[in-house]
């Protein structure tokens, strides 16, 4: 554990100074590469990418329609679409704020900021919850499943710029649809940190993104609490599979992720005890956007690609960095 002192030392959660995933290292490191990739419960893969891929992969072979259907909009398949996109955000999000914050399972263990979660008169039907819930299921859930439906719709009639149709068809093509799934979550961190930063622009900022700020305490129901002009940028990740060689499974993988993934990452706990008796316990949000979240102006990105490391916003949770991050930015 790195000796540096902590910015954020009283009271919540701190889990020591941050660093960068081994991805982009230089020179390159293959075996932490691999370790980091592989490793469980710690990796990049398993548990969660391997989760919500599983996830993705029994959605998309028993509730969608075939691509005979898919092929000409009607409001019935997209009903589906949307009604899919609908239970599974509800249910995974609901069985992580239940766990946490209704029943308290694991009280204040890996738990960052230890206030309760927000109620009053600021926030739509009186909680931060309602709102937070609001917001994801009426605005995220509709346009990640417009997106959605409008990918599929082009793949059934063929408009794809590299449509995949089978990823057996040579060892090459199945050897890159496995990358691909691999590095589905980079692609999306690297579109997010991109749309981040603009919306960090102050007119964007001040009519759009400052919705998501509202949480500075955050619980899982935060992560798609956005304005709806945010979740059009946010969840247009999705289109990338337009311009890409990709598979449908893919885009639905990416959409997926992309919203489970944001859930996931707001839970407000760095960890989550899996078996209370031996305290094992397994990754759940990071620590690196929860700085994001208390101090605004820093870790635009993700700790797997150092976009914020190249542009001079990495916060890497000491204070030494706190304070040579922002002095120069609040002179005025
Ligand atoms: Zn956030
Ligand atoms: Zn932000």
């Amino acid at each position: 554990m790195d000796k540096e002192e902590l910015v954020d030392a009283r009271g919540g959660w701190t889990p020591g100074k941050l660093e960068y995933k081994p991805l982009f290292a230089f020179p390159p490191k293959p075996i932490e590469l691999l370790k980091w990739l592989f490793n469980y419960p710690d990796g990049f893969i398993f548990p969660w990418a391997a989760i919500h891929f599983a996830i993705a992969f029994l959605c998309y072979y028993f509730l969608i329609p075939s691509f005979e259907i898919l092929s000409t909009f009607s409001l019935s398949w997209i009903s589906i679409i949307f009604i899919k996109n609908f239970v599974v955000l509800f249910i995974y999000t609901g069985l992580w704020h239940l766990h946490l914050h209704t029943n308290n399972s694991q009280g204040d263990k890996f738990r960052y900021n230890l206030r309760p979660l927000g109620k009053g008169k600021q926030w739509f039907f009186g909680t931060q919850t309602r709102e937070n819930m609001f917001f994801s299921l009426f605005s995220a859930v509709p346009i990640w499943s417009a997106y959605e439906s409008l990918m599929l719709w082009c793949f059934a009639n063929d408009y794809m710029l590299f449509p995949i149709k089978d990823w057996l068809a040579s060892p090459y093509v199945a050897i890159y649809c496995v990358l691909l799934f691999i590095f589905i979550p980079i692609i999306q961190h690297v579109h997010f940190y991109c749309i981040h930063r603009l919306i960090h622009w102050k007119p964007l900022y001040d009519h759009i993104h400052s919705f998501h700020h509202k949480n500075v305490n955050v619980g899982p129901w935060s992560g798609l609490s956005m304005h709806p002009v945010e979740h059009l940028l946010y969840l247009s990740t999705i289109l990338v599979h337009f311009f890409i060689p990709s598979t449908p499974l893919h885009f639905v993988y990416q959409g997926l992720h992309t919203c489970l993934g944001a859930q996931k990452g707001h839970t407000g706990y760095e960890r989550l005890v899996v078996d209370p008796k031996t305290g094992k316990s397994i990754p759940s949000a990071g620590y690196f956007h929860y700085l994001h979240h208390k101090y605004f102006e820093c870790n635009y990105g993700e700790l797997t690609s150092p976009l914020d490391k190249w542009f001079g916003s990495f916060h890497d949770g000491t204070k030494k960095t706190h304070e040579k991050l922002f002095k120069s930015n609040r002179t005025a």
